[in-house]
C-alpha cells in the first residue's frame, strides 16, 4: 500500500510517501521518498528539497510558484521521474492523508474528506488562520492532480477532545461555553504517538500509564495521559497559550492585552504579530528562536539569552506541575521535537525541579543522543524517556486504519 502524507505550515510543507508491504509494521519505517517545501525564505519562490530512502538522493532546487497547486503538481513529479523516482505511475498511490490543524468541537477521530468535511475544515479557518487554510489548499491540490483518491484528514486537536470540562472549559462567562471558545489543544498526533511509543519502549499497558509528553519544538506544549487519554494539556483555544516558544509568548496576563490596547492603541494584527512572532525565546533574548543560538548566545556571556532561556525553564517546570496535578501521580516523563530530543540540557533543568518525586535522570544517558530510550537513573521512581515524534508516520498509520 503506498501512502502519501502532507503535513502543511503556515510557510512550509513537508511530504512523504510510505510503502506498507503486508501488514502494518509496529514500529515506523523510513519513507521511501520524502520533500520539504520552504516558502519563507525568498517571496515567491518554494525552497525543494527532496531525499528518498533507497539512495539518499538529494535533489535541492528553488522553483517559482506561491501556491500549493503548482507546487504539489511539480513534487508528483519527482515521484514519477528524474533522480528522484520511486514509483512508475501516481495512479500506484493508493491514500492520501493530511495533518490538519484545527478541528474544532467538530472532529474527535480522523475522517475520510469529503465536501462537508472541507467546508468544516474552511469555517474553523478563523480559529487557525495560518494553519487550516494551508491544510486546506493540499487537500485541493491533491484533488486536482489525483482526482477522486481517498484522502484522510488526521486533526491535531482531535486526541484532546477528551479533556474534562473542568480543563477545557475557560473561566470566563458560561456563554463561551455554546460559542465553542474553550481549550482545544495542539499537538495531539505528536502527543499521542509519543504516548504509544513510550509505551512500547516501557513494555508497559498503555492503558495503565500516567504520563507527561513533553512537546518542545518550535511550538511548545505539555500532555497529561492518562490511560493512553489525553486529560489536560497546555495549548488552548489557539496554539498560543501555555509554555513559552520559539517565537510565541505562551500565557500572559490578558490584562497586558488590554493594556496595550487602551494605552498603546494597537491594532489587532500588531498585537497578533508581537504575541505570535515577536515573543518567545526570540523576543526576549533579542537573537533568535532556535535554542541551539540561544545556547550559543549564553556562551558568549549574552545576558538577554540567558533570561529567555531562564524563562523557558522556569515555565517548563511549572506546567509539568501543573500537568502533575491532573494525573495524581506520574509514571513516565516524555521529551520529544526538536528541543526535547536535541537537548540534555533542557531535559536535566526539567527534572531537577522533581528530586521529591524520586526523578533521577542518568547523566550518560541524557548526553548521549538518545532516539526512543529511557534515560532514567536505574533508581528513578519516574522513567524520563526521549522519543523520536513521528507525525507523518501516525497519519500514515491513520489512513491504514480507515482505508
Ligand atoms: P517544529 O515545531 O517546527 O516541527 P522542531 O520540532 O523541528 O520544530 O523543533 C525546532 C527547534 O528544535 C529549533 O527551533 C531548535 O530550537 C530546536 N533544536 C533542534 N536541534 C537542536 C539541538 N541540537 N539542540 C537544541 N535545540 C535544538
Amino acid at each position: 500500500m503506498k501512502i502519501l502524507v502532507l503535513n502543511a505550515g503556515s510557510s512550509s510543507q513537508k511530504t512523504c510517501l510510505y510503502e506498507i508491504a503486508g501488514e502494518i509494521p509496529e514500529q515506523a519505517p523510513k519513507p521511501v521518498w520524502e520533500a520539504k517545501v520552504d516558502w519563507s525564505h525568498h517571496q515567491g519562490f518554494a525552497e525543494i528539497e527532496i531525499k528518498t530512502a533507497n539512495s539518499e538522493k538529494l535533489l535541492l532546487e528553488e522553483i517559482p510558484g506561491d501556491s500549493h497547486s503548482s507546487v504539489m503538481a511539480h513534487l508528483l513529479d519527482t515521484l514519477t521521474s528524474g533522480s528522484t523516482q520511486v514509483i512508475g505511475e501516481l495512479s500506484e498511490i493508493d491514500i492520501v492523508g493530511h495533518r490538519v490543524v484545527h478541528g474544532g468541537q467538530d472532529y474527535s477521530e480522523s475522517v475520510v474528506i469529503t465536501q462537508s468535511v472541507k467546508e468544516v475544515i474552511a469555517r474553523l479557518s478563523t480559529l487557525a488562520p495560518a494553519h487550516n487554510p494551508a491544510n486546506l489548499e493540499g487537500i485541493e491540490a491533491i484533488e486536482k492532480h489525483l482526482g477522486n483518491i481517498t484522502q484522510i484528514a488526521v486533526f491535531d486537536t482531535a486526541f484532546h477532545s477528551s479533556l474534562p470540562d473542568a480543563a477545557a472549559i475557560y473561566p470566563g462567562p458560561y456563554e463561551w461555553v455554546d460559542e465553542g471558545i474553550r481549550r482545544y489543544g495542539f499537538h495531539g498526533i505528536s502527543h499521542q504517538y509519543c504516548a504509544q511509543r513510550a509505551a512500547q519502549i516501557l513494555g508497559q499497558d498503555l492503558a495503565s500509564l500516567k504520563l507527561i509528553t513533553c512537546h518542545l519544538g518550535n511550538g511548545c506544549s505539555l500532555a497529561a495521559i492518562s490511560g493512553g487519554v489525553s486529560i489536560d494539556t497546555t495549548m488552548g483555544f489557539t496554539p498560543l497559550d501555555g509554555l513559552m516558544m520559539g517565537s510565541r509568548s505562551g500565557a500572559v496576563d490578558p490584562s497586558i492585552l488590554i493594556h496595550l490596547l487602551r494605552e498603546k492603541d494597537y491594532s489587532v494584527d500588531k498585537l497578533d504579530n508581537l504575541l505570535n512572532k515577536a515573543s518567545g525565546l526570540s523576543g526576549i533574548s533579542g537573537v533568535s528562536s532556535d535554542m541551539r543560538q540561544i545556547t550559543e548566545a549564553i556562551a558568549q556571556g549574552n545576558t538577554r539569552a540567558q533570561l529567555a532561556l531562564d524563562i523557558y525553564i522556569h515555565r517548563l517546570r511549572s506546567y509539568i506541575g501543573a500537568m502533575l496535578a491532573s494525573l495524581f501521580g506520574l509514571d513516565a516523563l516524555v521529551f520529544t521535537a526538536g528541543v526535547g530530543e536535541n537537548s540534555p540540557r533542557i531535559r536535566q533543568a526539567a527534572c531537577e525541579a522533581f528530586p521529591f518525586l524520586g526523578i533521577k535522570i542518568d547523566n550518560t544517558r541524557n548526553t548521549s543522543n538518545p532516539v526512543d530510550v529511557d534515560i532514567a537513573d536505574r533508581d528513578s521512581k519516574v522513567r524520563v524517556l526521549v522519543v523520536h515524534t513521528q507525525e507523518d508516520w501516525a497519519i500514515a498509520t491513520e489512513c491504514w486504519r480507515l482505508r
